[in-house]
């Protein structure tokens, strides 16, 4: 099936307050965003028609607009309410949802202090794989050469666009070379994540991560551990070093687009997934399943 680019779908898209033709969803060449990087956003799916964690997700993007010096114009009510909107009136109850935010066009140069800040929110369908058995073989992840920046290079926990250029380019060389991701290193040269998901090892019943004090504290890196902590499983947040993983018996990704994925393979270093990277695929997919609301 051919794949239809993103700017040529049907629906609706939410832009600065108001729902709009999806086609219709535009902005300028000349934008702030688009030039300069200003622009944060977020990733999120609806399961069953509710965004999960939406308030966690819609409060990180107001952090990350707010780590790049500018405020998104919407509450945190304000945009878990659009979010809603957007899912329910493309009629789309399992999707992936795209908030983003970037400086508009009146200001085109590196200092943009009035900028106009436009805010839009996108869905789309995203099917979430949560065949277990699918899932069990593992993906095999590249180690790539760019690492996460310093915290005093960059605002290393806002989800912002520039953060990204790294990301695509490592991304690109580990599918050349028949990977499905790759995982980067920090700039001390310690395992931090890859390049859209978070990452967990197992050794001996116990999940060892790293901590997320320069890059992405992920929402589901957090529901990971709070499903462990729920089954009785330690979790240790901790600096690994690459060679380290020889050590561990099972890894996995985590992300909302990732969900849990387990690993087979990191570079040199050969992982078995096992029963407990399955109770991890199996608890967050229970743990992502709709909520009856209440009456
Ligand atoms: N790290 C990076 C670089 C990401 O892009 C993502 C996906 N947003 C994550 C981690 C995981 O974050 P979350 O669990 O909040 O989706």
């Amino acid at each position: 099936m051919p794949v239809v680019p993103f700017d040529q779908r049907e629906g609706f898209i939410w832009m600065n307050g108001k729902l709009v033709d999806w086609q219709d969803a535009k902005l300028h060449v000349l934008s702030h965003g688009l030039h300069y990087a200003s622009c944060v956003f977020e990733g999120e799916r609806a399961y069953g028609g509710q965004i999960f964690k939406s308030t966690e997700h819609s409060e990180r993007f107001r952090r990350s607009a707010s780590l790049l010096d500018f405020e998104i114009p919407f509450s945190v009510a304000e945009l878990d309410a659009a979010k809603q909107i957007v899912v329910d009136k493309n009629n789309l109850p399992d999707c992936y949802v795209r908030p983003v935010a970037w400086r508009g066009s009146e200001m085109m140069a590196v200092a943009a202090q009035n900028s106009t800040i436009n805010v839009a929110i996108a869905v789309w369908p995203w099917p979430s794989m949560f065949d277990v058995n699918e899932k069990m073989k593992g993906i095999r992840v590249d180690i790539a050469d760019y690492r996460r920046p310093d915290p005093l290079t960059a605002p290393s926990d806002a989800k912002a666009a520039g953060l990204y250029m790294i990301c695509t380019i490592s991304k690109h060389r580990a599918e050349r070379r028949g990977y499905a991701d790759a995982m980067m290193l920090d700039w001390q040269g310690r395992v931090a994540e890859c390049t859209g998901a978070n990452i967990f090892f197992i050794a001996n019943g116990v999940l060892h991560t790293p901590i997320a004090d320069c890059f992405l504290d992920g929402i589901t890196r957090r529901t990971v551990i709070d499903l462990a902590r729920r089954r009785g499983v330690e979790v240790v947040e901790r600096r690994i070093m690459p060679e380290e993983l020889a050590g561990f018996q099972e890894c996995f990704i985590c992300g909302t687009g990732a969900e849990v994925t387990p690993v087979s393979e990191i570079g040199p270093y050969k992982f078995t997934p096992g029963a407990l990277s399955r109770s991890f695929v199996e608890d967050y997919s229970a743990e992502v399943k709709p909520r009856q609301k209440a009456a």
